[in-house]
């Protein structure tokens, strides 16, 4: 999985990355889905073998643009994890009281805890994303933001956090297709925001924004991956494989039991 890893230092060019890229497997969707599947299985093994040990934190960070998926793969790529031990944070616009403060402010309190996985669904990269295409604050405000951000991210690697960052890469057409999914699908129609279609303007705009925060903040501590994301399947797999990896890696060790418990009689 380490062609989606972005190396640090590098300059990237989304052109260059094929949001239908499928090269990393060579069966269809079906055999794709069986894999996703025994994926998924192994993913809750071994998360309730991090929450038992509760030593290690996980941090999840998902980020696209409109449609990109992100709920799609929370739903799918959690499917069968205990929601005990795994969380969700959404960020929003702001409210006014989270804007009285600094921007990480509200971020941090949602990191994850020993033993829990936290899936950001968008995240403090916002700030310089739609912050910066919209001019929310200055270029000389938001420019300083990606050292923060290292920086930040720092912190809670060297305090015991796991991160992995997730740019679920679509194409513009793909992106027509599923707005216009949500315009004729009656159960879909609560999703679509008319204001989605003044960010689809905006398109480029935020690839240039998207291309700086991936080429400035993948680091050794908090890696982004770009991964195809035009097929549902192939995102979920491409996740699935990296998480359980990921995990894998982490050599964990379910706690020791107490002592005797051999001569143990229940009655
Ligand atoms: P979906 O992708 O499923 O539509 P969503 O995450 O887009 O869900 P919405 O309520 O539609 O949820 O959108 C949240 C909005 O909040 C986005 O437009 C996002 O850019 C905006 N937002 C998030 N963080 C910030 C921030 N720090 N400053 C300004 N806007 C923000
Ligand atoms: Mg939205």
């Amino acid at each position: 999985m380490n062609r989606y890893r972005i190396q640090p230092g590098t300059v990237v060019d989304l052109a260059a990355w094929d949001p239908a890229d499928r090269s990393a497997f060579d069966g269809d969707k079906d055999a794709a889905r069986g894999v996703t599947k025994e994926l998924n299985n192994r993913l809750e093994e071994l998360q309730e073998l991090l929450y038992a040990e509760a030593k290690h934190k996980v941090l999840i960070v998902l980020q696209a643009m409109d449609t990109g998926g992100k709920d799609g793969t929370i739903r799918h790529v959690f499917d069968g994890t205990n929601p005990q031990g795994v969380k969700v944070a959404s960020f929003k616009k702001p409210t006014e009281w989270e804007l009285a403060h600094d921007y990480l402010w509200r971020v941090h309190r949602h990191t994850p805890g020993a033993g829990e996985i936290t899936i950001f669904n968008r995240s403090h990269y916002e700030d310089v994303l739609v912050v910066r295409v919209h001019n929310l604050v200055p270029p000389d405000v938001w420019s300083k933001r990606y050292d923060h951000i290292n920086a930040f991210e720092r912190i809670l690697f060297d305090e015991g956090t796991t991160i992995l960052k997730f740019f679920l890469h679509i194409s513009k057409e793909e992106q027509r297709e599923r707005l216009q999914a949500r315009l004729d699908e009656p159960h879909k129609q609560w999703k679509f925001a008319k204001g989605d279609l003044s960010e689809r303007k905006r398109w480029d705009d935020y690839v240039g924004a998207f291309e700086a925060a991936l080429s400035k903040t993948s680091t050794e501590w908090a890696p982004w991956y770009v991964i195809p994301a035009d097929r549902k399947w192939y995102r979920n797999l491409v996740i699935s494989k990296i998480l359980v990896d990921t995990l894998a890696s982490l050599d964990m060790q379910y706690p020791e039991p107490e002592e005797d418990l051999e001569s143990i009689v229940i009655e």
